[in-house]
Protein backbone atom coordinates (compact mmCIF):
# COMPACT_ATOMS: atom_id res chain seq x y z
CA UNK A 1 0.00 0.00 0.00
CA UNK A 2 1.63 3.57 -1.18
CA UNK A 3 0.10 6.19 0.32
CA UNK A 4 0.80 9.50 -1.48
CA UNK A 5 0.83 13.12 0.53
CA UNK A 6 -1.99 15.52 -0.30
CA UNK A 7 0.29 17.66 -2.24
CA UNK A 8 1.87 15.20 -4.69
CA UNK A 9 1.84 15.86 -7.85
CA UNK A 10 0.92 13.50 -11.41
CA UNK A 11 4.42 13.63 -11.74
CA UNK A 12 5.11 11.98 -8.25
CA UNK A 13 2.06 9.73 -8.95
CA UNK A 14 3.51 8.40 -12.31
CA UNK A 15 7.04 7.79 -10.80
CA UNK A 16 5.60 5.75 -8.44
CA UNK A 17 3.78 3.66 -10.66
CA UNK A 18 7.18 3.03 -12.86
CA UNK A 19 8.86 1.89 -9.94
CA UNK A 20 5.84 -0.81 -9.21
CA UNK A 21 5.15 -1.82 -12.86
CA UNK A 22 9.40 -2.34 -12.97
CA UNK A 23 9.01 -4.50 -9.93
CA UNK A 24 6.52 -6.74 -12.03
CA UNK A 25 3.74 -5.50 -10.83
CA UNK A 26 0.57 -4.04 -11.52
CA UNK A 27 -0.91 -0.30 -10.10
CA UNK A 28 -4.09 0.51 -9.07
CA UNK A 29 -4.16 4.13 -8.23
CA UNK A 30 -7.28 5.50 -6.16
CA UNK A 31 -7.42 9.06 -6.64
CA UNK A 32 -9.65 9.71 -3.25
CA UNK A 33 -10.96 13.26 -2.85
CA UNK A 34 -7.47 14.41 0.01
CA UNK A 35 -5.17 11.85 -1.46
CA UNK A 36 -4.19 8.94 -3.61
CA UNK A 37 -3.42 6.01 -2.60
CA UNK A 38 -1.32 3.19 -4.89
CA UNK A 39 -2.06 -0.60 -4.59
CA UNK A 40 0.32 -2.87 -6.23
CA UNK A 41 -1.09 -6.06 -7.93
CA UNK A 42 0.78 -9.45 -7.04
CA UNK A 43 3.46 -11.01 -5.58
CA UNK A 44 4.56 -7.65 -3.17
CA UNK A 45 7.74 -9.56 -2.20
CA UNK A 46 9.52 -8.45 -5.58
CA UNK A 47 9.00 -4.44 -4.11
CA UNK A 48 11.23 -2.66 -2.07
CA UNK A 49 8.77 -0.58 -0.11
CA UNK A 50 12.11 1.28 1.43
CA UNK A 51 12.59 2.33 -1.71
CA UNK A 52 9.08 3.37 -2.39
CA UNK A 53 8.86 5.57 0.68
CA UNK A 54 12.02 7.82 0.05
CA UNK A 55 10.47 8.48 -3.73
CA UNK A 56 9.10 12.50 -3.81
CA UNK A 57 5.08 13.09 -2.95
CA UNK A 58 4.99 9.50 -0.90
CA UNK A 59 4.01 9.81 2.25
CA UNK A 60 3.83 5.97 3.32
CA UNK A 61 4.43 2.90 1.55
CA UNK A 62 4.42 -0.33 3.54
CA UNK A 63 3.37 -3.86 2.78
CA UNK A 64 -0.16 -4.93 4.23
CA UNK A 65 -0.90 -8.82 4.86
CA UNK A 66 -4.11 -9.80 4.25
CA UNK A 67 -5.57 -11.15 1.52
CA UNK A 68 -8.05 -8.36 0.29
CA UNK A 69 -6.95 -4.66 0.78
CA UNK A 70 -8.70 -2.90 -2.47
CA UNK A 71 -11.87 -3.22 -1.04
CA UNK A 72 -11.49 -3.27 2.66
CA UNK A 73 -12.56 -0.63 5.35
CA UNK A 74 -8.56 -0.33 6.15
CA UNK A 75 -8.12 1.17 2.65
CA UNK A 76 -10.67 3.33 2.54
CA UNK A 77 -9.47 5.07 5.52
CA UNK A 78 -6.36 6.06 3.63
CA UNK A 79 -8.24 7.96 1.27
CA UNK A 80 -9.50 10.05 4.55
CA UNK A 81 -13.29 8.41 4.41
CA UNK A 82 -13.27 6.49 7.58
CA UNK A 83 -15.77 3.77 7.36
CA UNK A 84 -16.74 4.46 3.91
CA UNK A 85 -19.50 2.53 1.75
CA UNK A 86 -19.63 2.19 -1.68
CA UNK A 87 -22.79 2.90 -4.00
CA UNK A 88 -22.77 1.44 -7.28
CA UNK A 89 -24.90 3.09 -9.27
CA UNK A 90 -27.29 1.84 -11.92
CA UNK A 91 -28.34 4.59 -14.09
CA UNK A 92 -30.70 6.02 -11.53
CA UNK A 93 -30.76 3.24 -9.51
CA UNK A 94 -27.85 3.38 -6.39
CA UNK A 95 -27.24 -0.25 -4.15
CA UNK A 96 -25.56 0.55 -0.93
CA UNK A 97 -26.17 2.58 2.28
CA UNK A 98 -30.04 3.44 1.01
CA UNK A 99 -33.33 2.01 0.38
CA UNK A 100 -32.83 -1.32 -0.20
CA UNK A 101 -32.77 -2.46 -3.99
CA UNK A 102 -35.06 -5.45 -5.04
CA UNK A 103 -34.06 -7.40 -8.25
CA UNK A 104 -36.84 -9.59 -9.44
CA UNK A 105 -37.68 -11.58 -11.65
CA UNK A 106 -37.92 -15.64 -13.20
CA UNK A 107 -35.54 -17.69 -12.43
CA UNK A 108 -34.71 -18.44 -16.20
CA UNK A 109 -35.73 -16.75 -19.02
CA UNK A 110 -38.16 -18.86 -20.75
CA UNK A 111 -39.80 -17.00 -24.06
CA UNK A 112 -39.76 -13.67 -25.02
CA UNK A 113 -43.55 -13.22 -24.26
CA UNK A 114 -43.01 -14.89 -20.38
CA UNK A 115 -39.87 -11.98 -19.63
CA UNK A 116 -42.04 -9.50 -20.93
CA UNK A 117 -45.08 -9.94 -18.89
CA UNK A 118 -42.77 -10.27 -16.10
CA UNK A 119 -41.01 -7.22 -15.99
CA UNK A 120 -44.22 -5.74 -16.44
CA UNK A 121 -45.16 -7.56 -13.22
CA UNK A 122 -42.41 -6.87 -11.37
CA UNK A 123 -42.35 -3.34 -12.26
CA UNK A 124 -45.74 -3.07 -10.76
CA UNK A 125 -44.45 -5.11 -7.32
CA UNK A 126 -42.08 -2.12 -7.10
CA UNK A 127 -38.80 -3.83 -8.20
CA UNK A 128 -35.96 -1.84 -9.85
CA UNK A 129 -34.16 -4.35 -11.43
CA UNK A 130 -35.11 -7.65 -13.23
CA UNK A 131 -33.86 -10.47 -13.39
CA UNK A 132 -33.70 -13.93 -15.96
CA UNK A 133 -31.36 -16.73 -16.52
CA UNK A 134 -30.20 -17.16 -20.15
CA UNK A 135 -27.95 -19.92 -18.87
CA UNK A 136 -28.75 -22.03 -15.86
CA UNK A 137 -26.15 -24.21 -14.02
CA UNK A 138 -28.13 -27.44 -13.18
CA UNK A 139 -27.43 -30.61 -11.63
CA UNK A 140 -27.95 -32.47 -14.15
CA UNK A 141 -26.98 -32.79 -18.23
CA UNK A 142 -30.81 -33.76 -18.69
CA UNK A 143 -32.39 -30.50 -17.22
CA UNK A 144 -33.09 -27.65 -19.17
CA UNK A 145 -30.19 -25.12 -19.38
CA UNK A 146 -31.54 -22.21 -20.41
CA UNK A 147 -33.17 -21.01 -23.79
CA UNK A 148 -29.60 -19.14 -24.37
CA UNK A 149 -27.65 -22.55 -24.10
CA UNK A 150 -27.84 -24.22 -27.51
CA UNK A 151 -25.95 -22.13 -29.34
CA UNK A 152 -24.05 -18.51 -29.61
CA UNK A 153 -27.67 -17.34 -31.45
CA UNK A 154 -29.92 -18.55 -29.08
CA UNK A 155 -28.09 -16.61 -26.22
CA UNK A 156 -28.15 -13.02 -28.16
CA UNK A 157 -31.95 -14.17 -28.87
CA UNK A 158 -32.51 -14.30 -25.46
CA UNK A 159 -30.29 -11.56 -24.00
CA UNK A 160 -32.20 -9.04 -26.49
CA UNK A 161 -35.87 -10.39 -25.11
CA UNK A 162 -34.22 -9.79 -21.66
CA UNK A 163 -33.40 -6.12 -23.09
CA UNK A 164 -36.35 -5.46 -24.48
CA UNK A 165 -38.26 -6.40 -21.56
CA UNK A 166 -36.24 -4.09 -19.04
CA UNK A 167 -36.45 -1.32 -21.94
CA UNK A 168 -40.04 -1.31 -21.89
CA UNK A 169 -40.50 -1.21 -18.14
CA UNK A 170 -37.78 1.19 -17.33
CA UNK A 171 -36.02 -1.92 -15.65
CA UNK A 172 -32.14 -2.25 -15.62
CA UNK A 173 -31.45 -5.77 -16.20
CA UNK A 174 -28.97 -8.33 -14.53
CA UNK A 175 -28.04 -11.73 -16.03
CA UNK A 176 -25.64 -14.84 -15.07
CA UNK A 177 -22.64 -15.09 -17.21
CA UNK A 178 -21.21 -18.79 -18.01
CA UNK A 179 -18.09 -19.45 -19.27
CA UNK A 180 -15.31 -16.49 -20.98
CA UNK A 181 -16.79 -16.95 -24.23
CA UNK A 182 -20.14 -15.49 -23.82
CA UNK A 183 -18.53 -12.47 -21.79
CA UNK A 184 -18.89 -10.06 -24.33
CA UNK A 185 -22.15 -10.96 -25.87
CA UNK A 186 -23.72 -10.51 -21.96
CA UNK A 187 -21.57 -7.25 -21.59
CA UNK A 188 -23.70 -5.62 -24.77
CA UNK A 189 -26.85 -6.05 -23.37
CA UNK A 190 -27.32 -6.27 -19.65
CA UNK A 191 -26.50 -3.49 -16.82
CA UNK A 192 -25.32 -6.07 -14.53
CA UNK A 193 -23.06 -8.88 -14.97
CA UNK A 194 -24.28 -11.39 -12.79
CA UNK A 195 -21.13 -14.51 -11.62
CA UNK A 196 -23.20 -17.46 -10.06
CA UNK A 197 -22.16 -19.41 -6.82
CA UNK A 198 -20.38 -22.13 -8.60
CA UNK A 199 -18.79 -19.77 -10.58
CA UNK A 200 -17.21 -17.88 -7.41
CA UNK A 201 -13.89 -19.41 -7.82
CA UNK A 202 -13.40 -18.71 -10.97
CA UNK A 203 -10.50 -16.18 -11.06
CA UNK A 204 -10.06 -16.30 -15.20
CA UNK A 205 -13.78 -15.62 -15.13
CA UNK A 206 -14.13 -12.70 -12.79
CA UNK A 207 -11.15 -10.86 -14.44
CA UNK A 208 -12.80 -10.94 -17.79
CA UNK A 209 -15.86 -9.63 -16.88
CA UNK A 210 -14.48 -7.00 -14.32
CA UNK A 211 -13.10 -6.05 -17.39
CA UNK A 212 -15.94 -5.14 -19.05
CA UNK A 213 -16.30 -1.95 -16.58
CA UNK A 214 -20.50 -2.82 -15.96
CA UNK A 215 -21.39 -3.28 -12.55
CA UNK A 216 -20.67 -6.90 -10.84
CA UNK A 217 -23.04 -9.25 -8.93
CA UNK A 218 -21.37 -11.43 -7.09
CA UNK A 219 -22.40 -14.16 -5.53
CA UNK A 220 -20.88 -16.33 -2.66
CA UNK A 221 -20.40 -20.06 -2.95
CA UNK A 222 -22.70 -22.39 -0.80
CA UNK A 223 -19.10 -23.58 0.65
CA UNK A 224 -16.99 -20.51 0.67
CA UNK A 225 -16.72 -18.43 3.81
CA UNK A 226 -17.08 -14.82 4.11
CA UNK A 227 -13.09 -14.55 3.77
CA UNK A 228 -13.28 -16.52 0.02
CA UNK A 229 -16.26 -14.60 -1.33
CA UNK A 230 -13.93 -11.15 -0.30
CA UNK A 231 -10.80 -12.33 -1.37
CA UNK A 232 -12.35 -13.08 -4.89
CA UNK A 233 -13.92 -9.94 -5.30
CA UNK A 234 -10.81 -8.56 -4.96
CA UNK A 235 -9.60 -9.99 -8.35
CA UNK A 236 -12.48 -7.65 -9.77
CA UNK A 237 -11.55 -4.35 -7.82
CA UNK A 238 -7.71 -5.28 -8.50
CA UNK A 239 -8.55 -5.13 -12.50
CA UNK A 240 -10.03 -1.38 -11.56
CA UNK A 241 -13.62 -2.31 -11.41
CA UNK A 242 -14.99 -1.41 -8.17
CA UNK A 243 -18.56 -2.00 -8.75
CA UNK A 244 -19.18 -4.93 -7.08
CA UNK A 245 -22.08 -6.62 -5.53
CA UNK A 246 -22.17 -8.98 -2.99
CA UNK A 247 -24.71 -11.57 -2.55
CA UNK A 248 -25.59 -14.02 -0.09
CA UNK A 249 -27.17 -16.98 -1.06
CA UNK A 250 -27.26 -19.42 1.37
CA UNK A 251 -24.19 -22.19 2.07
CA UNK A 252 -24.41 -26.01 2.41
CA UNK A 253 -26.58 -27.32 5.45
CA UNK A 254 -25.27 -29.34 7.97
CA UNK A 255 -25.86 -32.42 9.44
CA UNK A 256 -27.62 -35.69 8.51
CA UNK A 257 -31.19 -36.23 7.47
CA UNK A 258 -33.39 -33.67 5.53
CA UNK A 259 -32.59 -30.11 6.32
CA UNK A 260 -36.15 -28.67 5.09
CA UNK A 261 -34.44 -25.54 3.27
CA UNK A 262 -32.02 -25.92 0.07
CA UNK A 263 -29.24 -23.98 1.64
CA UNK A 264 -28.84 -22.18 4.95
CA UNK A 265 -28.79 -18.41 4.90
CA UNK A 266 -26.00 -16.86 6.69
CA UNK A 267 -27.31 -13.66 8.38
CA UNK A 268 -24.52 -12.84 10.27
CA UNK A 269 -22.75 -12.41 7.02
CA UNK A 270 -24.03 -9.29 6.06
CA UNK A 271 -23.19 -7.28 9.00
CA UNK A 272 -19.74 -8.75 9.03
CA UNK A 273 -19.54 -8.03 4.98
CA UNK A 274 -20.65 -4.39 5.84
CA UNK A 275 -17.54 -3.76 8.69
CA UNK A 276 -14.84 -5.75 6.47
CA UNK A 277 -15.85 -3.81 3.09
CA UNK A 278 -17.29 -0.90 1.67
CA UNK A 279 -19.05 -2.84 -0.99
CA UNK A 280 -22.68 -3.38 -0.55
CA UNK A 281 -24.23 -6.70 0.34
CA UNK A 282 -27.95 -8.53 -1.05
CA UNK A 283 -29.31 -11.65 -0.24
CA UNK A 284 -31.15 -13.60 -2.44
CA UNK A 285 -33.77 -15.65 -0.28
CA UNK A 286 -35.25 -17.66 -3.52
CA UNK A 287 -32.05 -20.23 -4.00
CA UNK A 288 -30.77 -19.68 -0.10
CA UNK A 289 -33.86 -21.44 1.14
CA UNK A 290 -35.61 -23.07 -1.85
CA UNK A 291 -39.03 -22.65 -0.50
CA UNK A 292 -42.18 -19.85 -1.29
CA UNK A 293 -43.24 -20.00 1.67
CA UNK A 294 -40.11 -19.07 3.66
CA UNK A 295 -39.16 -15.68 1.01
CA UNK A 296 -41.23 -13.08 3.24
CA UNK A 297 -39.73 -14.35 6.16
CA UNK A 298 -36.12 -14.85 4.89
CA UNK A 299 -36.51 -11.13 2.99
CA UNK A 300 -37.77 -8.87 5.94
CA UNK A 301 -34.70 -10.57 8.61
CA UNK A 302 -32.44 -9.56 5.64
CA UNK A 303 -33.59 -5.79 5.42
CA UNK A 304 -33.50 -5.81 9.29
CA UNK A 305 -29.68 -7.32 9.09
CA UNK A 306 -29.10 -5.03 7.20
CA UNK A 307 -29.23 -5.90 3.65
CA UNK A 308 -28.63 -3.43 0.39
CA UNK A 309 -31.14 -5.62 -1.50
CA UNK A 310 -32.80 -8.60 -2.23
CA UNK A 311 -32.79 -11.01 -5.00
CA UNK A 312 -36.08 -12.47 -5.33
CA UNK A 313 -37.12 -15.50 -7.89
CA UNK A 314 -40.71 -14.62 -9.46
CA UNK A 315 -43.12 -16.00 -11.35
CA UNK A 316 -46.98 -15.25 -12.81
CA UNK A 317 -47.43 -19.33 -12.59
CA UNK A 318 -44.85 -20.48 -10.05
CA UNK A 319 -46.28 -24.06 -11.25
CA UNK A 320 -45.41 -24.05 -15.17
CA UNK A 321 -42.10 -22.56 -14.43
CA UNK A 322 -39.09 -24.55 -16.43
CA UNK A 323 -37.12 -23.81 -13.36
CA UNK A 324 -36.66 -23.56 -9.17
CA UNK A 325 -41.11 -23.21 -9.60
CA UNK A 326 -40.90 -24.21 -5.96
CA UNK A 327 -38.94 -21.02 -4.47
CA UNK A 328 -41.03 -18.68 -6.77
CA UNK A 329 -43.27 -16.12 -5.40
CA UNK A 330 -46.07 -14.72 -7.44
CA UNK A 331 -46.19 -10.97 -8.12
CA UNK A 332 -49.02 -10.36 -6.05
CA UNK A 333 -46.29 -11.69 -2.97
CA UNK A 334 -43.64 -10.40 -4.60
CA UNK A 335 -45.48 -6.83 -3.84
CA UNK A 336 -46.02 -7.99 -0.04
CA UNK A 337 -42.46 -8.43 0.40
CA UNK A 338 -41.35 -5.35 -1.00
CA UNK A 339 -43.86 -3.15 0.94
CA UNK A 340 -42.65 -5.18 3.56
CA UNK A 341 -39.31 -4.44 3.59
CA UNK A 342 -39.60 -0.67 2.78
CA UNK A 343 -41.55 -0.30 6.07
CA UNK A 344 -39.00 -2.55 8.04
CA UNK A 345 -36.39 -0.16 6.28
CA UNK A 346 -38.32 3.26 7.76
CA UNK A 347 -38.65 2.31 10.71
CA UNK A 348 -34.68 0.82 10.83
CA UNK A 349 -34.27 4.30 9.98
CA UNK A 350 -36.35 6.16 12.52
CA UNK A 351 -33.89 4.18 15.19
CA UNK A 352 -31.17 5.49 13.59
CA UNK A 353 -29.81 2.05 12.72
CA UNK A 354 -29.64 2.03 8.96
CA UNK A 355 -25.73 3.43 9.16
CA UNK A 356 -23.12 0.94 8.83
CA UNK A 357 -20.18 0.31 11.37
C1 LIG B 1 -29.39 -17.71 -9.96
O1 LIG B 1 -29.44 -16.69 -9.28
O2 LIG B 1 -29.96 -17.82 -11.04
C2 LIG B 1 -28.61 -18.87 -9.45
C3 LIG B 1 -28.43 -19.95 -10.21
O3 LIG B 1 -28.16 -18.74 -8.21
P1 LIG B 1 -26.85 -19.36 -7.51
O4 LIG B 1 -25.69 -19.11 -8.42
O5 LIG B 1 -26.77 -18.61 -6.22
O6 LIG B 1 -27.13 -20.83 -7.30
MN1 LIG C 1 -33.17 -20.21 -9.72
Amino acid sequence: MIVMKTDATEEDIQRVIAEVEGSGLRAVVIRGEYMSVIGPVGDERRLDFDKVATLPGVKEAARVEAPYKLIGKEYARFLGEPGAHKRVSIGKIHIGNGEPVIIAGPCAVESKQQIVRMAEEVKKAGAHILRGGIFKPRSSVHSFQGVGAGSAQDAEEALSWLKEAGDAFDLPIVTEVRGEAMVDMVAKYVDIMHIGARNMYDQDLLVQVAQKGKPVLLKRHFGASVEELLSFSEYIAAEGNKDIILCERGIVPVGKGKSYTRYTLDLAAIPVVHRETYLPIIVDPSHATGRRDLIFDMSCASISAGADGLMIESHYNPAEALVDGPQMVTPDELKDIIDACKTLYRTKKELGRTSRA
